[in-house]
């Protein structure tokens, strides 16, 4: 999508920070993250919200997000990873992976 930021990631126009690629997804470092390790994962795709992708690229980009999530816990010695699903800032489906410790995390 034209003006799209993670497009233009996704297409080498803005780099980034790269944690995970395959195929279908791409994840990265946030620019301005909110905990060490703070990653977005997308699908490389446009779609605005998670519920828009078809069932196989949620499926694949869901299962991205668990194993990067393992990753980052491990990397980052977290107690666990905390995930949100966005589309509001840009608006391109993402995934934010925050590696968090039990005295970090909000509770919801
Ligand atoms: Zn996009």
């Amino acid at each position: 999508m034209q003006d799209c930021v993670f497009c233009k990631i996704v297409a080498g126009e803005i780099p980034s920070t790269k944690v995970y690629e395959d195929k279908e997804v791409l994840a990265f470092l946030d620019i301005h993250p909110k905990a060490p390790g703070h990653s977005l994962l997308i699908p490389k795709t446009h779609y605005r919200w998670f519920y828009e992708m078809p069932d196989e690229l949620s499926d694949h980009v869901f299962r991205a997000t668990k194993r990067l999530a393992r990753e980052l816990k491990e990397n980052h010695g977290a107690d666990l990873v905390q995930v949100s699903i966005v589309g509001k800032d840009v608006p391109h489906v993402h995934f934010h992976l925050l590696p968090r410790t039990f005295a970090t995390a909000p509770e919801f």
